[in-house]
């Protein structure tokens, strides 16, 4: 394993760690915790690059005061392979890796049997969930080995000429890739909508782009005006509509004209983009949900019946789709530099969260900064 270096007062051996308190929100604390021990089966990883991801948005500033820990945060993250278990024979140390959001899973359930790891209904995630293991919001995560014994895939390694940051990545551009490309039957030719300017949104423009979509029409609001429209048309947006100024069905038809919208990847999580996805697509359209809104539907269901509208919730991805994604970024298909909009020390993990607040941020990525 690489020397352990003592940092600013603080014991060898320990290291900063950002983690979640309460339940089911709260705050975040960084705090002090011990570097894993390895066990016979264990990996531990050096943390090279971690990216904030929506889901971590929702605790932050809502610290309720609760001492419960949740988790060392950080799902989203790439590194080395510093030390390995005296019986792992998968890995070794040097290996460049990534995880791949999983974690605990049952490796029995119709979800596992089908490689959906992440639909387990037993998962118990990596940095997201609540558990003892642990995240990539720190310095060194690790992968216990009674993850990596039922679900090998929980680690991937990164290809040479792929970056740890995008790797880091690969979870929403994978999430992205299912909505688009295995869940809305999108073709070369046809035209979508994406609600939703964060990278969902983003990633989904991309890959609707290269399946051959003609008509990329990105809707967002206000805030999205001054950053993230024009990154959105860099990575293939033909339009972008401002919802909180522009009459959205109407702005939508006009452009790709009522009889050819027949996609829309709902990524925004707000209720009224559903609502206007519905009213907006031909006959047998499909709509994909990728955004997670805790509103009730509260939508009469005829019209849905009537025009034959498909509308399919999203989750995740399976250990196909990564591989497929891995491959595209290998293949420098997918754009994760425009992407990447702000860098930081983990020190200063406020910041990012705050830039992704605002909406400056697409993809914030912090790298470990306490023992420079
Ligand atoms: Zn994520
Ligand atoms: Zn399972």
């Amino acid at each position: 394993m690489k020397k352990l270096v003592q940092y600013k007062g603080k014991k060898v051996n320990d290291m900063k760690a950002l983690a979640r308190y309460g339940k089911p929100f709260g705050g975040y604390k960084m705090i002090d915790v011990p570097v894993p021990e390895v066990g016979p089966e264990d990996v531990l990883i050096e943390i090279k690059a971690a990216t904030i991801c929506g889901a971590d948005m929702k605790h932050y500033k809502v610290d309720n005061g609760s001492k419960d820990f949740n988790s060392i945060r950080g799902h989203e993250f790439a590194g080395d392979v510093v030390k390995v278990g005296s019986k792992v024979t998968d890995w070794k140390v040097g290996d460049r890796v990534v995880s791949d959001n999983t974690g605990h899973v049952c490796g029995l359930c119709p979800a596992c049997d089908e490689g959906d790891f992440l639909l387990c209904p037993h998962k118990i995630n990596l940095g997201l969930d609540n558990n003892h293991w642990g995240g990539g919001f720190t310095k060194y995560c690790l992968v216990p080995g009674e993850i990596l014994r039922i679900h090998k895939h929980a680690l991937w390694r990164i290809p040479d000429n792929v970056k740890y940051e995008e790797a880091s990545c690969l979870d929403p551009i994978s999430n992205a890739y299912k909505a688009v490309a295995e869940q809305s039957g999108l073709k070369p030719g046809d035209d979508v909508v994406v609600f939703g300017t964060g990278p969902l949104g983003l990633f989904s423009v991309q890959i609707a782009k290269l399946i051959g979509a003609l008509k990329i029409v990105v809707v967002g609001l206000d805030a999205d005006t001054k950053y993230r429209f024009d990154i959105a048309k860099k990575l293939g947006a033909t339009d972008c509509v401002n919802g909180s100024k522009e009459d959205v069905l109407k702005r939508c038809k006009e452009i790709i004209g009522e009889e050819n919208l027949g996609t829309v990847i709902e990524c925004s999580g707000a209720m009224v983009a559903l609502h206007q996805s519905i009213e907006m697509v031909c006959p047998n359209a499909t709509i994909v949900r990728v955004g997670m809104g805790y509103k009730s539907f509260n939508y009469p269901i005829n019209r849905i019946t009537e025009w034959n509208i498909d509308i399919k919730g999203h989750q995740a991805y399976s250990s196909s789709t990564w591989r497929r994604t891995t491959k595209l970024l290998a293949a420098h298909k997918v754009d994760v530099e425009s992407m990447i909009t702000h860098r930081y020390g983990l020190s200063e993990w406020q910041k990012g969260f705050d830039a992704m607040a605002d909406k400056s941020a697409i993809k914030v990525v912090f790298h470990y900064d306490f023992d420079d």
